[in-house]
């Protein structure tokens, strides 16, 4: 069977335009969602999600604002500028880019903010709401997974789930909404025994780890789904061949730019065993930024209640 690509960029346009169309109905009545963006340092790559989710904001009439600032910033001058943010009526979201520098305590910046401005649902009180399966801002990158799932129609009720990665951000709240929608979930990690044989178990797999290709197909049940969040970049040409052996166009476009993207998934060897996978890049990356602007939305209703 020919694995299907879930394609994250259509699904991620559809849910932009659907936005941008309810944007420009509230604007028509004097309501402009607004969205503050926090950039701490110059991290090339934050720099980079930073422009991409500022242009998505823009582009559907949402009023964004990127406030940028040295890396030396102190954690009492955050504090402030978010507590400015908190107050500021025209704004509705509050997104901190992370990573913060580290002498940045970011536990205490994302519970600064106001609950009802986390447009990525760090706040430990939406975190709480999310657990309990109460109403919540709730993360971009798995909010972004679950839609995309539903969207492609894959059934999740009764399902064997595995997501392998605990973090706060992805693997903790993808497992929860999972949950929420009767699957039956497993989280793993670094300290998870016999990780390819418990993946072997899953019908929907949830790679979210940070390790370049590092869920061959030993890891994967024929014919199960699979969700690549991992975004790696790689940059030396011995392992652009490693990973795209054969693959023209992906090696053509790593000379021209030098550098490509890699997922968790080997694409080798565990897209192949799959039925459906999410590519990297064009899998959950585009849904992150389509579901912070949702969640940027959302809140802007929650809290001005048009
Ligand atoms: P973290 O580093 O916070 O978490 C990684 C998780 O993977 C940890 O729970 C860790 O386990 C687990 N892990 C690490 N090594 C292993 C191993 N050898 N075996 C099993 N588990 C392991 O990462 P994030 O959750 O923030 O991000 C994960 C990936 O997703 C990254 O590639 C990131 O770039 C990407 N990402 C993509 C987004 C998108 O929009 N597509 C958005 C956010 C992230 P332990 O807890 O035991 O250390």
């Amino acid at each position: 069977m020919t694995p299907r690509i879930l394609d994250g960029t259509a699904v991620s346009k559809a849910i932009r335009a659907e936005v941008a169309g309810e944007v420009a109905e509230l604007t028509a009545r004097g309501i402009v969602p607004g969205l503050a963006v926090i950039l701490v340092g110059d991290h090339p790559a934050s720099a980079v999600y930073v422009a991409s989710k500022g242009a998505a904001a823009r582009e559907a009439g949402i009023a964004e604002r990127t406030l940028r600032f040295p890396a030396g910033l102190s954690g009492a001058e955050l504090l402030a500028a978010v507590d400015s943010l908190n107050r500021d009526d025209a704004v509705d979201a509050i997104l901190v880019q992370l990573p913060l520098p580290k002498h940045i305590d970011s536990a205490r910046i994302f519970e600064a903010i106001d609950p009802r401005k986390d447009v990525d649902g760090f706040h430990p009180v939406n975190a709480g709401r999310l657990l309990q399966g109460k109403p919540a801002p709730v993360p971009c990158t798995p909010a972004g997974i679950l839609e995309l799932l539903r969207r492609e129609g894959i059934p999740l009720q009764g399902t064997r789930a595995v997501v392998v990665g605990r973090s706060d951000i992805v693997g903790k709240p993808t497992a929860l909404l999972l949950l929420q929608n009767h699957a039956t979930v497993t989280i793993a990690h670094s300290r998870t025994r016999d990780l390819p044989g418990l993946c072997r178990e899953a019908d929907l797999l949830v790679a979210a780890i940070g390790r370049p290709g590092f869920v061959t197909g030993a890891f994967v049940k024929e014919g199960a789904v699979l969700v690549d969040v991992g975004i790696n970049r790689l940059t030396s040409r011995a392992d652009v061949e490693r990973f795209f052996h054969g693959d023209a166009a992906r090696l053509s476009a790593f000379e021209k730019k030098g550098s490509t993207l890699v997922g968790d998934c080997d694409p080798a060897t565990a897209f192949p065993r799959s039925s459906r996978y999410t590519p990297v890049p064009g899998g959950v990356g585009p849904l992150t930024i389509a579901i912070l602007l949702r969640n940027t939305l959302d809140l802007c209703r929650k809290r001005r209640s048009p």
